[in-house]
Protein backbone atom coordinates (compact mmCIF):
# COMPACT_ATOMS: atom_id res chain seq x y z
CA UNK A 1 0.00 0.00 0.00
CA UNK A 2 2.80 2.42 1.00
CA UNK A 3 4.55 2.19 -2.33
CA UNK A 4 1.85 2.51 -4.14
CA UNK A 5 0.54 5.21 -3.22
CA UNK A 6 3.47 7.45 -1.42
CA UNK A 7 4.35 9.52 -4.14
CA UNK A 8 0.96 11.58 -5.04
CA UNK A 9 -0.58 11.53 -1.64
CA UNK A 10 3.29 12.70 -0.17
CA UNK A 11 3.36 15.38 -3.14
CA UNK A 12 0.22 17.34 -2.56
CA UNK A 13 -0.34 16.64 1.27
CA UNK A 14 -2.90 14.11 0.69
CA UNK A 15 -4.32 11.70 3.43
CA UNK A 16 -3.99 7.96 2.68
CA UNK A 17 -7.07 6.30 4.06
CA UNK A 18 -8.02 3.00 4.32
CA UNK A 19 -11.19 2.33 2.33
CA UNK A 20 -13.67 -0.22 3.68
CA UNK A 21 -16.77 1.61 2.81
CA UNK A 22 -16.99 -0.23 -0.98
CA UNK A 23 -17.09 2.37 -3.96
CA UNK A 24 -17.86 5.24 -2.41
CA UNK A 25 -17.35 8.80 -4.84
CA UNK A 26 -16.05 10.64 -2.25
CA UNK A 27 -12.88 8.49 -1.76
CA UNK A 28 -11.90 7.75 -5.12
CA UNK A 29 -14.33 5.02 -5.59
CA UNK A 30 -11.53 1.96 -6.66
CA UNK A 31 -8.09 0.81 -7.56
CA UNK A 32 -7.36 -0.16 -11.23
CA UNK A 33 -4.98 -2.30 -11.71
CA UNK A 34 -1.46 -1.70 -13.01
CA UNK A 35 -2.55 -2.88 -16.31
CA UNK A 36 -5.39 -0.65 -16.79
CA UNK A 37 -3.16 2.19 -14.93
CA UNK A 38 -0.39 1.34 -18.10
CA UNK A 39 -3.25 1.42 -20.39
CA UNK A 40 -4.24 4.86 -19.17
CA UNK A 41 -0.81 6.18 -19.28
CA UNK A 42 -0.28 4.80 -22.51
CA UNK A 43 -3.28 6.77 -24.16
CA UNK A 44 -2.49 10.06 -22.64
CA UNK A 45 0.24 11.16 -24.78
CA UNK A 46 -1.51 9.97 -28.18
CA UNK A 47 -4.58 11.80 -30.14
CA UNK A 48 -7.39 9.57 -31.56
CA UNK A 49 -10.23 9.73 -34.45
CA UNK A 50 -12.46 9.60 -31.11
CA UNK A 51 -15.70 8.38 -33.14
CA UNK A 52 -13.18 5.34 -34.04
CA UNK A 53 -12.34 4.88 -29.97
CA UNK A 54 -16.59 5.47 -29.71
CA UNK A 55 -16.66 2.52 -31.89
CA UNK A 56 -14.17 0.21 -30.45
CA UNK A 57 -16.12 0.72 -27.08
CA UNK A 58 -19.20 -0.32 -28.57
CA UNK A 59 -17.82 -3.59 -30.30
CA UNK A 60 -16.31 -4.45 -26.72
CA UNK A 61 -19.19 -3.48 -24.32
CA UNK A 62 -20.81 -5.36 -26.67
CA UNK A 63 -19.00 -8.49 -26.89
CA UNK A 64 -18.22 -8.45 -22.97
CA UNK A 65 -22.17 -8.26 -22.45
CA UNK A 66 -24.06 -9.81 -24.78
CA UNK A 67 -25.98 -6.48 -25.50
CA UNK A 68 -26.06 -5.08 -29.11
CA UNK A 69 -23.96 -1.75 -28.72
CA UNK A 70 -22.81 0.49 -25.91
CA UNK A 71 -21.57 4.15 -25.60
CA UNK A 72 -19.60 6.05 -22.74
CA UNK A 73 -20.36 8.69 -21.20
CA UNK A 74 -17.97 10.80 -18.23
CA UNK A 75 -19.95 9.09 -15.60
CA UNK A 76 -23.24 7.36 -14.61
CA UNK A 77 -25.02 10.56 -13.90
CA UNK A 78 -24.31 11.64 -16.77
CA UNK A 79 -25.36 8.28 -18.26
CA UNK A 80 -29.00 8.70 -16.86
CA UNK A 81 -29.60 12.39 -17.96
CA UNK A 82 -28.08 11.42 -21.32
CA UNK A 83 -30.68 8.14 -22.12
CA UNK A 84 -33.31 10.73 -20.56
CA UNK A 85 -32.58 12.89 -23.27
CA UNK A 86 -31.91 9.67 -25.59
CA UNK A 87 -35.92 8.56 -24.91
CA UNK A 88 -36.95 12.19 -25.48
CA UNK A 89 -35.12 13.40 -28.64
CA UNK A 90 -33.61 10.16 -30.29
CA UNK A 91 -30.76 11.36 -33.13
CA UNK A 92 -32.91 14.30 -34.24
CA UNK A 93 -31.15 17.10 -34.16
CA UNK A 94 -33.56 19.61 -34.01
CA UNK A 95 -34.90 18.35 -30.72
CA UNK A 96 -31.00 17.45 -29.83
CA UNK A 97 -29.99 20.99 -30.05
CA UNK A 98 -33.43 22.15 -28.49
CA UNK A 99 -32.96 20.59 -25.23
CA UNK A 100 -33.53 20.91 -22.18
CA UNK A 101 -36.42 22.70 -23.40
CA UNK A 102 -39.16 19.62 -24.27
CA UNK A 103 -41.89 21.04 -24.74
CA UNK A 104 -42.73 19.48 -28.37
CA UNK A 105 -41.76 16.27 -26.64
CA UNK A 106 -42.85 13.22 -24.85
CA UNK A 107 -41.31 14.55 -21.73
CA UNK A 108 -42.18 12.40 -18.86
CA UNK A 109 -39.83 9.95 -17.25
CA UNK A 110 -41.79 6.83 -14.78
CA UNK A 111 -39.82 5.79 -11.56
CA UNK A 112 -41.00 3.66 -8.70
CA UNK A 113 -40.86 6.08 -5.21
CA UNK A 114 -39.26 2.84 -3.17
CA UNK A 115 -36.17 3.30 -6.41
CA UNK A 116 -35.74 7.36 -5.75
CA UNK A 117 -32.25 6.80 -4.91
CA UNK A 118 -29.60 9.33 -3.44
CA UNK A 119 -26.32 8.40 -4.38
CA UNK A 120 -24.79 12.07 -3.61
CA UNK A 121 -27.28 13.53 -6.16
CA UNK A 122 -30.98 12.39 -5.67
CA UNK A 123 -31.36 10.12 -9.16
CA UNK A 124 -34.56 12.68 -9.67
CA UNK A 125 -32.29 15.50 -10.53
CA UNK A 126 -30.01 13.25 -12.56
CA UNK A 127 -33.56 12.47 -14.94
CA UNK A 128 -34.86 16.20 -14.23
CA UNK A 129 -31.29 18.10 -15.81
CA UNK A 130 -31.97 16.43 -19.22
CA UNK A 131 -35.40 18.61 -19.21
CA UNK A 132 -38.08 15.53 -18.09
CA UNK A 133 -40.46 15.89 -15.60
CA UNK A 134 -40.71 12.74 -13.36
CA UNK A 135 -43.75 11.00 -12.20
CA UNK A 136 -42.98 8.86 -9.05
CA UNK A 137 -45.08 5.24 -9.18
CA UNK A 138 -46.44 2.97 -5.99
CA UNK A 139 -45.13 4.40 -3.15
CA UNK A 140 -41.74 4.19 -0.77
CA UNK A 141 -41.89 0.87 0.38
CA UNK A 142 -44.03 -0.77 -2.90
CA UNK A 143 -44.65 -0.43 -6.38
CA UNK A 144 -47.11 -3.10 -7.81
CA UNK A 145 -47.08 -3.72 -11.55
CA UNK A 146 -50.52 -2.60 -11.59
CA UNK A 147 -49.24 1.00 -9.78
CA UNK A 148 -46.27 0.97 -12.83
CA UNK A 149 -49.31 0.28 -15.61
CA UNK A 150 -51.41 3.17 -13.99
CA UNK A 151 -48.42 5.68 -14.26
CA UNK A 152 -47.61 4.06 -17.37
CA UNK A 153 -50.87 5.31 -19.01
CA UNK A 154 -50.29 8.43 -18.25
CA UNK A 155 -49.42 11.10 -21.84
CA UNK A 156 -46.19 12.34 -22.93
CA UNK A 157 -43.93 8.91 -21.43
CA UNK A 158 -40.52 9.18 -22.66
CA UNK A 159 -39.46 6.10 -21.09
CA UNK A 160 -39.27 4.38 -17.49
CA UNK A 161 -36.34 4.35 -15.19
CA UNK A 162 -35.87 1.31 -12.91
CA UNK A 163 -32.86 1.48 -10.10
CA UNK A 164 -30.93 -2.00 -9.14
CA UNK A 165 -28.81 -0.98 -6.37
CA UNK A 166 -28.18 -1.67 -2.79
CA UNK A 167 -29.27 1.55 -1.85
CA UNK A 168 -33.25 0.81 -2.82
CA UNK A 169 -34.79 0.47 0.34
CA UNK A 170 -38.18 -0.65 -0.38
CA UNK A 171 -39.90 -4.24 -1.03
CA UNK A 172 -37.62 -5.51 -4.24
CA UNK A 173 -39.87 -5.07 -7.91
CA UNK A 174 -39.52 -8.12 -10.48
CA UNK A 175 -37.52 -5.38 -12.77
CA UNK A 176 -38.84 -7.83 -15.67
CA UNK A 177 -42.24 -7.70 -14.95
CA UNK A 178 -41.39 -3.68 -15.27
CA UNK A 179 -39.96 -3.62 -18.19
CA UNK A 180 -42.82 -5.79 -20.16
CA UNK A 181 -45.09 -3.51 -18.53
CA UNK A 182 -43.15 -0.50 -19.83
CA UNK A 183 -42.75 -2.38 -23.39
CA UNK A 184 -46.83 -3.32 -23.42
CA UNK A 185 -47.13 0.26 -23.54
CA UNK A 186 -44.24 0.92 -26.36
CA UNK A 187 -42.43 2.72 -23.73
CA UNK A 188 -38.36 2.10 -23.65
CA UNK A 189 -37.09 0.90 -20.18
CA UNK A 190 -33.61 1.90 -18.53
CA UNK A 191 -32.28 0.41 -15.42
CA UNK A 192 -29.56 2.33 -13.32
CA UNK A 193 -27.19 0.08 -12.67
CA UNK A 194 -24.39 1.86 -11.95
CA UNK A 195 -23.04 -0.37 -8.52
CA UNK A 196 -23.82 -3.80 -10.48
CA UNK A 197 -21.10 -4.50 -13.08
CA UNK A 198 -20.85 -8.01 -12.57
CA UNK A 199 -23.99 -8.45 -12.70
CA UNK A 200 -24.89 -6.80 -16.27
CA UNK A 201 -25.91 -9.58 -17.70
CA UNK A 202 -28.47 -10.33 -14.83
CA UNK A 203 -30.13 -6.60 -15.88
CA UNK A 204 -29.80 -7.09 -19.52
CA UNK A 205 -31.77 -10.28 -19.14
CA UNK A 206 -35.22 -8.37 -17.98
CA UNK A 207 -35.28 -6.86 -21.61
CA UNK A 208 -34.31 -3.58 -21.00
CA UNK A 209 -33.44 -1.00 -23.42
CA UNK A 210 -30.59 0.04 -21.67
CA UNK A 211 -28.72 -0.63 -18.28
CA UNK A 212 -26.48 1.75 -17.78
CA UNK A 213 -23.37 0.84 -15.40
CA UNK A 214 -20.46 2.77 -13.69
CA UNK A 215 -16.96 1.94 -14.70
CA UNK A 216 -15.37 3.12 -12.32
CA UNK A 217 -17.28 1.13 -9.21
CA UNK A 218 -16.27 -2.60 -9.84
CA UNK A 219 -15.37 -2.63 -13.19
CA UNK A 220 -12.56 -0.66 -11.56
CA UNK A 221 -11.76 1.50 -14.78
CA UNK A 222 -11.54 5.30 -14.81
CA UNK A 223 -14.50 6.84 -14.34
CA UNK A 224 -16.77 6.25 -16.93
CA UNK A 225 -20.73 5.65 -17.41
CA UNK A 226 -21.67 2.61 -19.68
CA UNK A 227 -24.53 2.58 -21.57
CA UNK A 228 -25.16 -0.92 -22.48
CA UNK A 229 -28.23 -1.57 -24.85
CA UNK A 230 -29.91 -1.45 -28.01
CA UNK A 231 -28.46 -0.04 -31.39
CA UNK A 232 -31.12 2.49 -31.14
CA UNK A 233 -30.88 3.92 -27.63
CA UNK A 234 -27.00 3.42 -27.66
CA UNK A 235 -26.92 5.05 -30.68
CA UNK A 236 -29.17 8.18 -29.75
CA UNK A 237 -26.79 8.93 -26.55
CA UNK A 238 -24.33 8.83 -28.47
CA UNK A 239 -26.11 11.40 -30.45
CA UNK A 240 -26.68 14.03 -27.70
CA UNK A 241 -22.83 14.93 -27.76
CA UNK A 242 -23.62 17.03 -30.65
CA UNK A 243 -26.09 18.76 -27.57
CA UNK A 244 -26.67 18.76 -23.80
CA UNK A 245 -23.86 15.58 -23.77
CA UNK A 246 -21.42 17.87 -24.48
CA UNK A 247 -20.34 18.52 -21.16
CA UNK A 248 -20.93 14.41 -20.07
CA UNK A 249 -17.99 13.54 -22.97
CA UNK A 250 -15.87 10.61 -22.08
CA UNK A 251 -12.45 11.08 -22.00
CA UNK A 252 -10.04 9.72 -24.05
CA UNK A 253 -8.13 8.30 -21.22
CA UNK A 254 -11.29 6.66 -19.39
CA UNK A 255 -12.62 4.99 -22.71
CA UNK A 256 -9.18 3.13 -23.54
CA UNK A 257 -8.97 2.51 -19.57
CA UNK A 258 -12.48 0.49 -20.10
CA UNK A 259 -10.98 -0.91 -22.67
CA UNK A 260 -8.52 -2.66 -20.77
CA UNK A 261 -10.24 -3.38 -17.46
CA UNK A 262 -13.01 -5.07 -20.09
CA UNK A 263 -10.30 -7.22 -21.45
CA UNK A 264 -9.01 -7.99 -18.15
CA UNK A 265 -12.46 -9.11 -16.54
CA UNK A 266 -12.57 -11.74 -19.30
CA UNK A 267 -9.37 -12.94 -18.71
CA UNK A 268 -9.94 -12.82 -15.27
CA UNK A 269 -11.02 -16.38 -13.44
CA UNK A 270 -13.94 -15.17 -11.92
CA UNK A 271 -14.88 -18.31 -9.49
CA UNK A 272 -11.32 -18.13 -8.28
CA UNK A 273 -12.06 -13.88 -7.86
CA UNK A 274 -15.08 -14.71 -5.87
CA UNK A 275 -13.40 -17.53 -3.54
CA UNK A 276 -10.85 -15.40 -2.65
CA UNK A 277 -13.20 -12.89 -1.89
CA UNK A 278 -15.23 -15.18 0.10
CA UNK A 279 -12.39 -16.59 1.97
CA UNK A 280 -10.57 -12.63 2.76
CA UNK A 281 -14.29 -11.94 4.36
CA UNK A 282 -14.51 -15.58 6.27
CA UNK A 283 -10.62 -14.99 7.93
CA UNK A 284 -11.91 -11.20 8.71
CA UNK A 285 -15.14 -12.14 10.49
CA UNK A 286 -12.66 -14.83 12.02
CA UNK A 287 -10.41 -12.47 13.48
CA UNK A 288 -13.15 -9.31 14.27
CA UNK A 289 -15.16 -12.25 16.70
CA UNK A 290 -11.92 -12.83 18.47
CA UNK A 291 -12.21 -9.54 20.26
CA UNK A 292 -14.37 -8.59 22.71
CA UNK A 293 -17.55 -6.56 22.65
CA UNK A 294 -17.85 -6.93 18.65
CA UNK A 295 -20.00 -9.61 16.83
CA UNK A 296 -18.50 -10.46 13.20
CA UNK A 297 -20.59 -12.01 10.50
CA UNK A 298 -20.78 -12.67 6.98
CA UNK A 299 -23.26 -10.41 5.39
CA UNK A 300 -24.55 -11.18 1.73
CA UNK A 301 -24.50 -8.95 -0.96
CA UNK A 302 -28.99 -7.59 -0.41
CA UNK A 303 -28.71 -6.86 -4.73
CA UNK A 304 -27.43 -10.06 -5.68
CA UNK A 305 -24.04 -9.00 -6.61
CA UNK A 306 -21.28 -12.28 -6.15
CA UNK A 307 -19.55 -10.58 -3.05
CA UNK A 308 -20.24 -10.33 0.73
CA UNK A 309 -19.41 -7.38 3.38
CA UNK A 310 -18.89 -8.03 7.15
CA UNK A 311 -21.49 -7.19 9.23
CA UNK A 312 -19.86 -6.16 12.76
CA UNK A 313 -22.65 -6.08 16.10
CA UNK A 314 -20.68 -3.22 18.18
CA UNK A 315 -21.84 -4.23 22.31
CA UNK A 316 -19.60 -3.25 25.52
CA UNK A 317 -18.78 0.57 26.14
CA UNK A 318 -18.77 1.47 22.75
CA UNK A 319 -21.56 2.95 20.46
CA UNK A 320 -21.27 2.06 16.78
CA UNK A 321 -21.27 5.43 15.64
CA UNK A 322 -18.41 6.90 18.13
CA UNK A 323 -16.44 3.55 16.90
CA UNK A 324 -17.30 4.36 13.28
CA UNK A 325 -16.03 7.91 14.31
CA UNK A 326 -12.84 7.19 16.20
CA UNK A 327 -11.73 4.95 13.03
CA UNK A 328 -12.19 7.75 11.16
CA UNK A 329 -10.32 9.88 13.24
CA UNK A 330 -7.56 7.73 13.44
CA UNK A 331 -4.02 7.41 11.76
CA UNK A 332 -4.70 6.69 9.14
CA UNK A 333 -8.24 7.04 8.81
CA UNK A 334 -10.48 4.05 8.03
CA UNK A 335 -13.78 4.38 6.84
CA UNK A 336 -16.81 1.92 6.98
CA UNK A 337 -20.43 2.29 6.04
CA UNK A 338 -22.85 3.56 8.39
CA UNK A 339 -25.76 3.23 7.34
CA UNK A 340 -26.96 1.12 10.28
CA UNK A 341 -24.57 2.16 12.66
CA UNK A 342 -27.73 3.59 14.35
CA UNK A 343 -28.81 -0.41 15.00
CA UNK A 344 -25.14 -0.49 16.67
CA UNK A 345 -23.90 -2.17 13.22
CA UNK A 346 -20.78 -1.06 10.90
CA UNK A 347 -20.77 -2.75 7.75
CA UNK A 348 -17.01 -3.29 5.99
CA UNK A 349 -16.53 -3.92 2.26
CA UNK A 350 -12.94 -5.53 1.93
CA UNK A 351 -12.60 -6.24 -2.00
CA UNK A 352 -10.04 -3.57 -2.77
CA UNK A 353 -8.33 -4.09 0.53
CA UNK A 354 -4.96 -5.74 0.88
CA UNK A 355 -3.43 -8.31 3.51
CA UNK A 356 -1.88 -5.47 5.45
CA UNK A 357 -4.76 -2.81 5.33
CA UNK A 358 -7.01 -5.86 6.81
CA UNK A 359 -4.10 -6.20 9.73
CA UNK A 360 -4.49 -2.57 10.13
CA UNK A 361 -8.70 -2.54 10.57
CA UNK A 362 -8.07 -5.87 13.16
CA UNK A 363 -5.78 -3.99 15.04
CA UNK A 364 -7.47 -0.35 15.13
CA UNK A 365 -10.85 -2.14 16.46
CA UNK A 366 -9.17 -4.10 18.78
CA UNK A 367 -7.35 -0.87 20.39
CA UNK A 368 -10.70 1.46 20.14
CA UNK A 369 -12.39 -1.43 22.20
CA UNK A 370 -10.08 -1.23 24.63
CA UNK A 371 -9.59 1.97 24.94
CA UNK A 372 -13.36 2.28 26.29
CA UNK A 373 -13.17 -0.87 28.17
CA UNK A 374 -10.22 1.18 30.06
CA UNK A 375 -12.74 3.94 30.40
CA UNK A 376 -15.18 2.39 31.88
C1 LIG B 1 -22.87 5.56 -7.93
C2 LIG B 1 -24.24 5.59 -8.46
C3 LIG B 1 -24.62 6.50 -9.44
C4 LIG B 1 -23.69 7.55 -9.95
O1 LIG B 1 -22.61 7.00 -10.61
P1 LIG B 1 -21.41 7.95 -11.10
O2 LIG B 1 -20.68 7.10 -12.08
O3 LIG B 1 -20.62 8.30 -9.88
O4 LIG B 1 -22.03 9.16 -11.71
C5 LIG B 1 -25.90 6.42 -9.96
N1 LIG B 1 -26.78 5.52 -9.51
C6 LIG B 1 -26.47 4.63 -8.54
C7 LIG B 1 -27.49 3.63 -8.10
C8 LIG B 1 -25.19 4.64 -7.98
O5 LIG B 1 -24.87 3.75 -7.03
Amino acid sequence: MVIRTMGTHERHRLTEVINARGTYTPLGVSRSSAGVAAAVAEALPEFFVMGELADRASEAIAHSTGAQAGAITHCTSAAITLAVAAAMAGTDPDRIATLPDTSDMHNRVILPAGQVVDYGQSVVQAIRLAGASVTLAGDENRCSIDDLDDALAGPDIACLLLVSSRLVTSEPMDLTAAVRAAHRRGVPAIIDGAGQFPRTADLLATGADAVLISAQKYLAAPTAGLVVGTHRLVRAVRAQEKGIGRGMKPTKEAIVGVLAALEEWHAMDRAKWEADQAAKVIAFVAGANELPGLAAEVLPDPAGLPLSRVLLTVSGGIDATTLAAELEAGTPPIFVMTDRSLEGQLVLELVPLDADELEIILTRLAMELQATEKAD
